[in-house]
């Protein structure tokens, strides 16, 4: 399958793995890219590399210490934490045309109550990662999301801009900071969970999100389970909570994979899969969904089924990623 023309995305690092899309924009049309410059300032790997600069090429966000407990609350085999990416009509930023504007809208005027009501019907907790402007589209949202007062919401991005596209340290830490203060004024208390854009880190975001407090990011891959960031050799306190690309909605609806794995059910038995191996290891399962995608309704009822099935199994616990991470994180020394 040809990847190469797949617009950035959400939750999964296209531009740094080259291999999955996650959050394109369904049925966008004329493709555009919600980068909107090309990644800067990440020095490429040559056959002329030296071992060092091959270990600093790599070096600013690694895996360090594996922080899944022995046990997780009451005893429970293993955390389950539901995420959405509300990214709605901000993947069309670069052609902001009604036609494909509305694919996203959906995902405000649709799929969120949807996604409230299923999570309301079992009683679990949610966590969201809205771009600020999202917010400011659709305020309904929040207060929403709020007043069942189970859920967070985390950072996503100001427009959901592609933050190595940005080019600029200055510029990426006041969008980030804003984006911090727009959440807090619209939910009422500061986030502590991010989740980039399009999984986009420059080689600054690291640094961006440590010195602006975060308990916890949620846009690394490299591990089932959640660990510590390790900057440069050094343990950071910063909790990564692992995403995975086979947990997320957009490679299989997004529609550069429609056709691909179009099946709803299908989609369900891969993510039983992954829990179910995450519970035989009693580690965490994490679940990435966006709105305008895995809200349709002949998705959002295999949520509801997963959910289903997740909860008939005895020892899980259902948490927000700012629980999992308060839980998981080591005491200072
Ligand atoms: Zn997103």
């Amino acid at each position: 399958m040809d990847f190469s023309h797949r617009r950035c995305t959400c939750a999964v690092p296209f531009v740094l793995l080259g291999l999955l899309p996650a959050c394109t924009a369904p049925s966008a049309r004329p493709a555009q890219s919600s980068r909107e410059q090309p990644a800067a300032a990440a020095k490429p790997i040559t056959v002329d590399s030296t071992e060092e600069q091959i270990r600093q090429a790599v070096a600013t966000a690694r895996m360090g210490r594996k922080l899944t407990p022995n046990t997780w609350p009451n005893g429970a085999r293993i955390a389950v934490c539901l995420t959405f990416d509300v990214d709605n009509e901000l993947l069309q930023r670069a052609n902001p045309l009604p036609v494909p504007l509305s694919v996203g809208e959906y995902g405000a005027t649709t799929s969120v109550p949807r996604i409230l009501d299923v999570l309301d019907r079992h009683q679990v907790p949610a966590t969201f990662f809205i771009p600020a402007m999202g917010v400011m589209l659709h305020p309904e949202m929040v207060p929403a999301i709020v007043s069942r007062g189970r859920h967070e919401i985390g950072v996503h991005g100001w427009i959901h801009e592609f933050w190595p596209g940005i080019g600029d340290a200055a510029k990426e830490e006041r969008l980030l900071t804003q984006s911090i203060d727009y959440l807090t004024k619209a939910a009422g208390k500061r986030p502590v969970g991010v989740r980039a854009p399009s999984s986009g880190f420059s080689p600054q975001t690291f640094d961006l999100i440590r010195k602006a407090g975060f308990l916890y990011d949620s846009s690394l891959l490299a591990a089932d389970e959640p660990y510590e960031i390790v900057s440069h050799g050094q343990p950071s306190g910063v909790i990564e909570l692992p995403i995975s690309e086979v947990g997320n909605d957009y490679v299989y609806y997004g529609e550069t994979a429609n056709g691909a794995l179009p099946s709803p059910d299908a989609v369900f038995e891969i993510y039983k899969a992954e829990f179910d191996l995450g519970y035989q290891e009693r580690t965490m399962f994490i679940l990435t969904q966006h709105p305008h995608v895995g809200g349709r309704r002949s998705r959002i009822v295999q949520l509801d089924r997963l959910i289903a099935y997740i909860k008939s199994k005895p020892g899980v616990w259902f948490a927000t990623m700012e629980q999992v991470a308060r839980y998981v994180k080591p005491p200072r020394s």
